[in-house]
């Protein structure tokens, strides 16, 4: 049975729809004192699911569950002090909480990135409801280099579409779109040799 498969806490009882007069709300890290606080002021895009090694899920869930929010809208209210990059050299630094581990936002300094001036971040560690809903999974094949049996494979493929989460190997089309234009656009930009 499809249902049986476990593919992240905030979808396996079904995809919440969001809300478009949603304006934003908190993120707290899991600390029980002093948690560092960042604030989205607007509502998230591109919600998915994540079977990458590299974004965070919480203790147990077998894909992450990340969307993305214009950099300039998201503000560290408390705890900054705590928060450090997990790798300074990904395209993505992600900052985590240096006490209980959960990555508060993911930011891309380089300007030539196609997602550039875009951060990434976690919706379920907000208390708030009506963040954008995930809208497909992205690097299914990849739980399996997490430690996912290969053979269940087909299960977890199934048990997305039941979701709506329509499965992908890499991210969805649009957004793969999205990067192939932003480096057409850059090759374009550079003048011929
Ligand atoms: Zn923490
Ligand atoms: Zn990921």
């Amino acid at each position: 049975m499809p249902s049986d498969v476990k593919i992240h806490p905030a979808v396996d009882g079904g995809v919440k729809p969001g809300r478009s007069d949603f304006a934003g709300g908190e993120l707290r890290c899991h600390c029980a004192s002093n948690p560092v606080r960042v604030r989205l002021n607007g509502n998230t895009a591109h919600n998915h699911v994540c079977g990458c090694t590299k974004c965070w899920k919480p203790q147990g869930a077998v894909f992450s569950m990340v969307a993305v929010i214009p950099r300039d809208q998201l503000e560290v209210v408390a705890g900054e002090e705590k928060l450090e990059v997990v790798n300074k050299d990904a395209a993505i630094q992600r900052h985590r909480c240096r006490d209980c581990g959960v990555h508060m936002f993911g930011r891309i300094e380089n300007r030539n990135h196609p997602f550039y001036g875009l951060d990434f971040v976690h919706t379920e560690l907000s208390p708030d409801q009506g963040w954008s809903a995930p809208e497909f999974a992205a690097f299914v094949s990849s739980i399996i280099e997490g430690g996912y049996p290969p053979d269940g494979m087909s299960a977890v493929r199934a048990r997305l579409k039941e979701l709506g989460l329509e499965p992908y190997d890499a991210l969805s089309p649009p957004l793969m779109d999205a990067i192939a234009t932003h480096t057409r656009k850059r090759q374009d930009a550079v003048p011929a040799a």
